[in-house]
């Protein structure tokens, strides 16, 4: 079975590639436009990407949407964290703007929060397959370490040793990760 990516984003691409493993996946064509996330859930918007890029290509499509949920701001970012510092924001705007909006909450608990990513995978067929999959954390106070991407400096994982996503391995990122989790149950859902 081979699978077409939806995602025009060259890191969480990375990650789907390593999490699926020997999974026959490649990205998506030039030819095929992005697609704009339009929708207010992330199941939504992660349908809404699978189903267009099938149509495009007439293949089996995956693709993801990821929102960062922070406790103090009502769950915001959620479904706009790649826009919560305005349309054309960068990784490191977005970081600043969260670190700015939490000067204030203090100590792990008051700054508790979680990344969800939504998976889904639509076929040529009609069959559409959608898991979550969810990681607990909180918002450091200062952004450390240089791997990952997005909000990674911000966030250190409940199941890890302290250290921020962005201090990880990929390997130690992929392991407990909202991403990690999310594609091992589609692999699992979809038998391979
Ligand atoms: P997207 O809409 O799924 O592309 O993701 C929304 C935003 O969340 C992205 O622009 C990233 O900044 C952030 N993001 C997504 N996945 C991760 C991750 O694994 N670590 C850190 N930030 C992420």
């Amino acid at each position: 079975m081979r699978f077409v990516l939806a995602t025009a984003n060259p890191d969480k691409a990375a990650e789907i590639l390593a999490i699926l493993g020997p999974v026959e996946v490649r990205p998506r064509p030039a030819s095929v436009p992005d697609v704009e996330e339009t929708e207010d859930t992330l199941a939504g918007n992660a349908l809404l990407k699978a189903r267009a890029i099938c149509v495009a290509t007439g293949e089996a499509a995956l693709a993801d949407d990821t929102g960062l949920e922070v406790d103090a701001l009502g769950g915001a970012p959620g479904v706009y964290s790649a826009r919560f510092a305005g349309e054309s924001a960068t990784y490191a705007d977005n970081v600043a703007k969260l670190l700015r909006e939490l000067r204030a909450v203090q100590g792990r608990e008051a700054r508790r929060a979680r990344f969800r990513t939504v998976a889904a995978c639509v076929f040529p067929d009609g069959r559409e397959v959608v898991v979550e999959g969810v990681v607990d954390g909180h918002i450091a106070e200062t952004a450390e370490g240089q791997g990952g991407f997005g909000y990674d400096p911000l966030f250190v994982p409940d199941d890890g040793d302290g250290r921020s996503f962005a201090q990880m391995t990929a390997e130690e990122k992929h392991a407990i990760s909202h991403r990690g989790r999310a594609f091992r149950e589609l692999r699992d859902a979809l038998g391979l």
